[in-house]
């Protein structure tokens, strides 16, 4: 069987589909999955195991044999876990037929196949009866189905179907209960991920204020849930307005009911503000008695208790539809809405006639009406708001601008044509791909700007002359952005489309970026290495085969690839000096042979050596840069800046490297090849 996937091609900024093998989806969901990071989750598989000892002694007490049922064994750790602690019989379902296989391997190597029966099915397809799956209904259902949104994954429906078909009235459920709490917050910083902010610009002819069009602003914004590691926020990038409130709860013991429905939570604001921002998370009782507790509280609601890091379950950051000024004491309403697989939150004022304000609650699922949302992604909204970044857009544009400029514009979604033509162009053309510009109707028409800046629907090599009025190009500019990049290299499809456009370039003309480089540094993860680093024995359980199968997947094709990891929340140590090791020189055309290059790097610090990570920064001129990775590190102890909008690109090292003499570094070398047919970056390094 073959399967098609879609990739981005960065030397055509579009998306391709590609026929791969019929393994090649299966390697990418295992080398990508994040069950080595919950296998190194210490707290959670902990307290599961905890959970499911009480529950195997509650039903014992009760003198009635143990029959449990685990939906979503993954490796069948939870099944062994509840096999060893004296479980009669226990049917382990997945749904993903590797895993299934796997689990079958993982429960015969630890010596469970006669208590365990793993069942590669939903468990929607599980049958109960003499002649079915399963014998009979289960007394204990054990399950570890939750996103970071808690019900994301189909946890409702999976439970719902549960109670009425697979486990006995009355049964017992590890996790017993799940609640979720909210935090409301004011912070410029996330609600730059929602909004855009208006943008200032000190022109030749008056101060102009570039404002987002009414639709932008009054615009939902998208359904799917912001997951971040809130722990990496700094408590002064945002201000509580309110304590941690409970807002609803799911008892798993009992039937579910997975059907749209809300939750009214009162609230009183300690403090006056602007309400933009719900923060959320949950904890998991894997007991009735509330003892045995799993919570992905943030760092300030128990500041004395340790955290444990993982990243299968972060925090979430929900927009309200609009920002509402509160004042402290005052009474407010959070509703909570939620369909099957997804939460979203409302913010009222109270008011004296309570009956129609209930009616008016359960609004409908945030749907992007202005089409922004949908092409500027989150971390998008926030660099489009970063003042110090436009700055240095708006100095390097001043440099180059003239009165006579005929300047096109590359790149998706760009402020640049309009700050451009603030600053003076005569002629700003703005090209964009075809299905990128959507939005910017409307962006221009609430400045007024539909009749000076030209939007040119066409791909580059495309390009007419008539597009251009027949006139050459005296400035090309790129931020670069592409919506189709995934890694930081990806972006040089400006390069590209540079290449293609080149017929229509005055001699004399100038590319602003003029070239961009990329950067490289040797870095110590204090936690990211978990996702990709083996795991040996689980709570006593050996899981090696599991290892085996994320390393095989990984190699499969991955070998000598990067990943994409936003950095600033995952804090690492850098071990070598930052190094630029290519550059690209957008005043000429990309050229036919690779680009590659060898070296090496030393290790200045004492670490651990996880793995390189990876960064573009461009040269709008010749001494204004914008890094899309590395900000600032502070030199003792080596922590890193981030920058906060870009991902940049993570290369683990197959085996970790320890430095520890400083008198005699260690060396790493890297050898790094950009093909300039693919657009694709490959890396190799060594001890
Ligand atoms: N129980 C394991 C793995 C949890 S990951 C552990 O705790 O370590 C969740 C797993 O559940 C995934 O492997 C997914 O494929 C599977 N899954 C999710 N919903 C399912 C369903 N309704 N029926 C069967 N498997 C399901």
């Amino acid at each position: 069987m073959k399967t098609f996937c879609g990739r981005a091609n960065p030397t055509t900024g579009s998306m391709e589909w590609l026929e791969e093998g019929e393994d090649y989806d299966y390697h990418q969901e295992i080398a990508r999955s994040r069950y080595a990071d919950m296998l190194h989750d210490k707290d959670r598989n902990v307290k599961y195991y905890q959970g499911i000892r009480a529950a195997v002694s509650r039903v014992k007490e009760r003198g009635e044999k143990a029959i449990v049922l685990d939906i979503g064994t993954g490796t069948g750790l939870l099944s062994m876990m509840a096999a060893s602690a004296g479980a009669d019989f226990c049917y382990a379902i997945e749904v993903f037929k590797p895993m299934a296989n796997a689990a079958v391997k993982i429960v015969e190597k630890n010596g469970f196949s006669d208590k365990i029966k793993v069942i590669n099915k939903h468990s929607t397809e599980v049958t109960v009866g003499p002649d079915g799956d399963m014998q009979c209904r289960a007394n204990i259902l054990v399950t570890e189905l939750f996103d970071t949104e808690l019900i994301g994954e189909g946890a409702l429906p999976t439970y719902e179907h549960a109670h009425k078909y697979l486990v006995q009235e009355g049964c017992e459920a590890v996790p017993h209960r799940a609640t979720v709490y909210v935090q409301l917050v004011e912070s410029r910083r996330m609600w730059s991920w929602k909004k855009l902010f208006p943008v200032h610009v000190e022109a030749e002819d008056g101060k102009k204020i570039l404002v987002p069009p009414s639709e932008m602003e009054n615009c939902p914004g998208l359904p799917s849930v912001c997951d971040i590691q809130l722990n990496q926020m700094p408590s002064n990038d945002f201000s509580t307005l309110s304590d941690v409130v409970k807002m609803f709860s799911v008892d798993f013991s009992k039937p579910v009911q997975s059907a749209s429905t809300y939750y009214r939570v009162q609230l009183e604001p300690v403090k006056s503000g602007k309400a933009q921002i719900v923060l959320s998370w949950w904890d998991i009782d894997m007991d009735p008695s509330g003892m045995i507790n799993c919570t992905m509280a943030p760092y300030w609601v128990k500041p004395t208790s340790a955290l444990q890091w993982r990243d299968h379950w972060m925090q979430c950051v929900y927009f309200l539809p609009r920002e509402e000024p509160v004042l402290q004491g005052e009474k407010l309403y959070l509703t909570a809405c939620r369909d099957e697989y997804s939460v979203w939150y409302n913010l009222q004022k109270a008011r004296a006639d309570e009956e129609e304000h209930k009616a008016d609650v359960c609004v409908e699922s945030p749907v992007c009406r202005c089409r922004a949302h949908l092409l500027w992604n989150r971390p998008r909204f926030g660099e489009l708001n970063d003042q110090n970044r436009t700055r240095q857009y708006i100095k390097a544009l001043r440099k180059v601008l003239k009165t006579d400029s005929v300047c096109l514009c590359i790149s998706d979604g760009s402020l640049l044509p309009v700050l451009a033509h603030y600053l003076g162009a005569k002629q700003v053309q703005y090209l964009v791909l075809f299905f990128r510009s959507l939005h910017f109707s409307l962006f221009f028409k609430a400045n007024h700007l539909e009749d000076k800046i030209k939007i040119i629907e066409a791909r580059p090599e495309l390009l007419k002359p008539s597009h251009l009025e027949d006139k050459k190009i005296s400035v090309l500019v790129g931020e670069p952005f592409f919506t189709t990049s995934l890694l930081p290299w990806h972006n040089l499809y400006f390069w590209y489309a540079r290449t293609a456009v080149s017929t229509h370039l005055a001699s004399s003309v100038t590319v602003l970026p003029q070239s961009a480089s990329l950067h490289m540094m040797i870095v110590e993860f204090q936690d990211l290495w978990r996702i990709r680093s083996p795991c040996g024995t689980c709570e006593g359980f050996d899981v090696r085969t599991m290892d085996d199968m994320i390393k095989d997947s990984l190699n499969f094709r991955e070998s000598k690839e990067a990943e994409p990891h936003p950095l600033w929340e995952y804090p690492c140590k850098s071990l070598s000096e930052p190094q630029e090791v290519l550059t690209f020189d957008f005043t000429k055309t990309v050229p036919q042979h690779c680009l590659s290059t060898e070296g090496s790097v030393k290790l200045l610090r004492k670490g651990k050596s996880h793995g390189a990570v990876l960064w573009m920064e461009y040269h709008l001129t010749a001494d204004i840069s914008v890094s899309t990775g590395l900000m600032q590190l502070s030199n003792e102890k080596g922590n890193c800046e981030w920058n906060p909008h870009c991902k940049q690109a993570v290369y683990f090292f197959s085996s970790v490297i320890e430095s520890e003499i400083l008198s005699d570094p260690t060396a790493v070398t890297y050898a790094i090849n950009f093909d300039t047919k693919t657009g694709e970056i490959a890396m190799d390094f060594k001890l």
